[in-house]
């Protein structure tokens, strides 16, 4: 049971090798003996009374796609009656009184909710160790990072704690764990996905998406998470794609951009993987071409001011009157809201809440704020421009393999490089996945597809492709090659 992909699982609950019962009494094992790991903040106290209702279902003859599969939640999901604190001490104890629609949407298609997954506090992180709850481990190697803030849903799954998780991605919380722990993570279109429920970070940007060992997985996974929402304004009415059904079509002769001052930045060995993946790419059917994304590398900085303007504005609401932690005995209200949010907020949510207020402060508005969304129209323009020439953009994932725990939690600068090659898909909105494709030093490291607006089902279709001749996705940290 241990090795099974999503796909595997469906089958072996539906074919009867064993039971959704006895799937999650062995995965809840797993998780007692892989407690180190700290990829949960809580777990599920019903599931095995739900996974053996799941059980009944199935004798009745349901035929929901997944039907007894437990899934783990990152813990930014509103569930209800189940805490969902967000990774952070201001939401240690808010039990949600409803569901997220992901987090139904899943339910409806059969799926069991394992537990909620740690993360970094509010996804603001590239790390995990911003969360309240502590760090979470890299499976591959303890000392070192799960990436962020998705860390809790990577590391479980790298372990085999689940076979599939959700996570979201703001600036590359999806793609970014994902590579640092040798799984497929992908951020959808912007609307792709309903971000009702989700508690907010930065909106413009915030997606939900799946975060599982194969493109496969996160195709059939994508297919129930996606569609439109009346309860979220931005969420798109755009048909979702039978993902799973176009893995293996034809792709013809795709034309992959590339752009090559990204490549030209990478070490020598993280270089080869590039091109090892290139070649094999190259091998079914894709051909390379250069293009030119000119403002790319204002990403960082235009992303490192749009977000935290947004989370200024999305977290003023705990204020331990409406939401949240509330300090003891205050002397008069103005008291209470300040030392509700001093103590219930970390380091760097403050951080970015000052950041975020000052560019939205008059006078400076126009210096920074503006200037960082005309930044972005700029990047946008770039890609749709790119767009034209290729089908789908090929770029590293994270700059370098998982780093160690510590080593630079004390530098936010050096942290917030970490999303040098993803927050310009959030920025411009486009579909991107991450693939395992090799290793440097016995870490694994990512390759990312970045697609057209609702092209999700092209990238899976490659990356799903790629994974029918590489075997990069089957490695697992407890037999690593
Ligand atoms: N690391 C980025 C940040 O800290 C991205 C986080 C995310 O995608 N949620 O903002």
């Amino acid at each position: 049971m241990l090795d099974e992909t999503l796909t595997e699982q469906i089958k072996g609950i539906r074919e009867k090798k064993y039971s959704s019962f006895e799937l999650t009494e062995f995965l809840l094992d797993r998780i007692k003996d892989k407690t180190e790991l700290n990829c949960f903040i809580s777990i599920n106290d019903n599931i095995l009374e739900e996974a053996k209702a799941a059980d009944k279902e199935l004798e009745r003859g349901s035929d929901k796609p997944l039907l007894g599969i437990p899934i783990a939640h990152k813990d930014i999901f509103c569930e209800r009656e189940t805490k969902t604190t967000a990774g952070s001490q201001m939401l240690e104890n808010f039990v949600a009184p409803y569901d997220a629609t992901v987090v139904s949407n899943l339910k409806r298609a059969g799926a069991i909710s394992l537990g909620k997954t740690n993360m970094d506090e509010f996804a603001m992180g590239s790390s995990n160790e911003t969360s309240f709850f502590g760090p979470v481990k890299n499976p591959w190697d303890e000392t070192r990072v799960p990436g962020g803030s998705s860390g809790g849903s990577a590391a479980a799954v790298s372990a085999r704690l689940c076979s599939a998780a959700t996570g979201t991605d703001t600036g590359g919380s999806i793609r970014q764990p994902a590579s640092f722990c040798g799984i497929t993570g992908l951020k959808p279109t912007y609307g792709r996905v309903s971000r009702w429920g989700m508690i907010a970070y930065a909106s413009s940007l915030d997606q939900a998406g799946p975060m599982a060992l194969t493109a496969e997985d996160c195709a059939i996974m994508l297919k129930e998470m996606s569609g439109h929402d009346k309860k979220d304004s931005t969420s798109a009415q755009v048909e979702v794609d039978d993902y799973r059904a176009l893995l293996s079509r034809p792709l013809g002769k795709l034309k992959i951009g590339i752009f090559e001052p990204l490549m030209k930045e990478l070490d020598s060995a993280t270089s080869l993987v590039m091109e090892k993946t290139i070649e094999e790419l190259e091998k079914i059917g894709m051909t390379f071409t250069e293009i030119d994304l000119p403002n790319f590398s204002y990403a960082i900085p235009a992303y490192y001011v749009i977000a935290p303007a947004e989370c200024s504005a999305n977290l003023s609401r705990y204020d331990g009157v409406r939401f949240g932690y509330r300090c003891d005995e205050p002397s008069d209200l103005k008291e209470l809201y300040q030392r509700s949010r001093t103590e219930g907020l970390g380091k760097e949510v403050k951080n970015r809440i000052m950041a975020g207020t000052f560019a939205l402060t008059s006078g400076y508005y126009d210096a920074f704020y503006k200037k960082a969304q005309q930044v972005r129209r700029l990047i946008k323009n770039d890609f749709v421009e790119a767009f034209k020439k290729v089908d789908v953009i090929i770029a590293p994932a994270t700059p370098s393999t998982a780093f160690r725990l510590g080593e630079k939690a004390g530098d936010p600068k050096e942290m917030y490089l970490q999303d040098v090659y993803t927050t310009s898909s959030n920025l411009a909105g486009l579909p991107a996945l991450s693939m395992p494709a090799g290793f440097v030093n016995n870490l694994p490291v990512g390759v990312q597809l970045i697609g057209n607006y609702f092209d999700e089902a092209q990238i899976l279709a490659i990356a799903h492709q790629f994974q029918s001749i590489t075997d990069w996705h089957l490695t697992s940290p407890d037999i690593p090659t």
